[in-house]
């Protein structure tokens, strides 16, 4: 509830969960940032380590972002990739962008690019629908590590 009613406080961007962690609402999930980019981890996380990389601007156009947005975007997508190799070791990963809710974004209007660190055998294929599943890792205990990597990288 206290997330909600501090969400709904945030003109402009409809109670946005993603502009709640630029604003500093959802404390615990914010990774790293620049001026114009953020990583946070994902609140309902395919696997170990899944982040998230976002404009800070609010917005679901990807053709509506400067060429700064994007070399700093791209810039924290590879950073992610460095760090979860570090610490969590996947054999792969899958890196993405879902546009608009038919194509499974459930936060279409804030662009959202998704890191997941994959290994042999995890599943078959991402859920995509269901969301939830449950994880050995601790969602705090994921961005500690993954802190700790972002400084060493
Ligand atoms: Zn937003």
């Amino acid at each position: 509830m206290e997330y909600i009613e501090s969400a709904r406080d945030d003109e402009g961007t409809g109670g946005c969960p993603f502009c709640a962690i630029v604003d500093g609402h959802d404390e615990g999930r914010m990774l790293a940032r620049t001026e114009r980019a953020f990583v946070t981890l994902a609140k309902y996380p395919y696997n170990p380590g899944h982040l998230l990389v976002l404009p800070v601007r609010h917005t679901g156009d990807l053709e509506d972002l400067s060429s700064e947005e994007d070399s700093e975007i791209a810039r924290l997508l590879k950073r992610c990739l460095r760090a979860l190799r570090e610490e969590e070791e996947p054999h792969g990963f899958n890196v993405g962008l879902n546009l608009g809710r038919v194509a499974g974004a459930g936060i279409p209007d804030h662009l959202h690019w998704h890191v997941v660190p994959r290994w042999g055998g995890d599943t078959n294929f991402m859920p995509v629908v269901g969301r939830t599943k449950v994880l050995p890792q601790v969602l705090l205990d994921t961005r500690q590590l993954l802190a700790d990597a972002w400084v060493k990288g």
